[in-house]
């Protein structure tokens, strides 16, 4: 096991496949900034999916047992099932799991598990269209999400739902959320609304915390907290009484988490973070292209983890969060 300056391990990693997305989600990538002329990246400087597997092994031999795609839209990545069922092949990795808007699901969601996907998390921030559609801004209803997410239930997926709460943008749904997915059985998880990149117009009053949701949500239903899995355990997990039906909490501004946090990021082109915050990232790809041999990689991932001293989240103040220069999401995944 491999730790950092505050001892933290490295065991989990979030790939980011893709920086492009179907939808233009007023918080995450508005149309203004994310429109026609955005320059994406090139195919070519994605990490193609030999890429991608062998520093995912690499990563593995160090210790990290769960990888979670995401992006952009990582369902947008062409033939995504392979690039699963490769890691899945990889030894020592016991979950692999996938962040998506749902919008592909449907279509996708037993090809995934067949290729060895275990869980996904379908992001969905309203159930009211027209709360919806301005949300994505891209026309879709959560119609066709909500079949998504019967689907890939019917292809044997784990499934949770992640909504992120804005105040002004959804604080109507929180409850309406809570009802539908109780009864269908799915957890769903409340996400604070965070600083990331550059683009998104956040300030600490557009936030709900997770204690302003919880006083909401305890008017209408009986829920009794529920003690995390692990240590490192990222939601602050709740139970409808009587129920096995869970509710969480990802309370990244209000309760950060930052001291246990194991986890490393590997952005669309190969850069590695280990900050959802972070200024800047290592060039892997640049090792991957120019012939280093596994044990290079691994020590360069070693040395990395080993310097970490980032705790952005602990000691965020109203002026770091404006003026910090950080990466916008759907760039180093979400
Ligand atoms: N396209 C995929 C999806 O929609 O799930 C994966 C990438 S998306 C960036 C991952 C998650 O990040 C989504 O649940 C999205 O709502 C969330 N997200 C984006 N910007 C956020 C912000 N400023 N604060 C909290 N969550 C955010």
């Amino acid at each position: 096991m491999i730790t950092d300056k505050f001892g933290r391990p490295l065991q989990d990693l979030r790939i980011s496949i893709i920086d492009r997305c179907n939808f233009r989600c007023t918080y995450c990538m508005p149309k203004e900034i994310f429109g026609k002329d955005f320059a994406f990246m090139p195919k070519e400087q994605l990490l193609s999916f030999e890429e991608i597997e062998r520093l995912a092994k690499n990563f593995v031999e160090l210790g990290i047992r769960k990888i979670r795609l995401t992006g952009g839209e990582p369902l947008l990545r062409r033939d995504l099932p392979v690039l699963i069922e490769q890691l899945a092949r990889l030894h020592d990795l016991e979950d692999i799991a996938l962040t998506t808007n749902g919008f592909l699901l449907g279509a996708l969601a037993n090809k995934l598990k067949d290729a060895g996907l275990h869980r996904v998390n379908v992001s969905l921030d309203a159930l009211d269209d027209r709360a919806f559609k301005e949300i994505n801004d891209s026309g879709v209803g959560p119609a066709r999400i909500l079949r998504g997410i019967t689907k890939a239930q019917e292809a044997g997926l784990e499934v949770k739902v992640n909504m992120v709460v804005k105040k002004g943008m959804n604080d109507s749904q929180i409850v309406p959320m809570a009802s539908y997915f109780k009864e269908q059985g799915i957890t769903l998880r409340y996400i604070e609304f965070m600083d990331v990149g550059q683009t998104n117009g956040w300030d600490f009053s557009k936030v709900i915390t997770k204690k302003e949701i919880l006083e909401e949500l305890c008017k209408h239903f009986s829920l009794e907290p529920v003690e995390p899995n692990y240590i490192g355990e990222v939601a602050k997990r709740y139970r409808y009484a009587g129920t096995s039906t869970e509710v969480g909490f990802i309370t990244s501004v209000s309760e950060s988490f930052c001291s246990t946090c194991t986890r490393a990021r590997v952005a669309a082109d190969g850069k590695v973070y280990t900050c959802l915050f972070s200024e800047g990232g290592f060039d892997f790809r640049e090792l991957l292209r120019t012939g280093k041999s596994d044990e290079e990689i691994k020590t360069a991932i070693m040395n990395i983890w080993n310097s970490r001293e980032d705790r952005y989240s602990d000691e965020r103040t109203e002026e770091s969060a404006k003026n910090k220069k950080k990466i916008e999401m759907s760039y180093i995944g979400g």
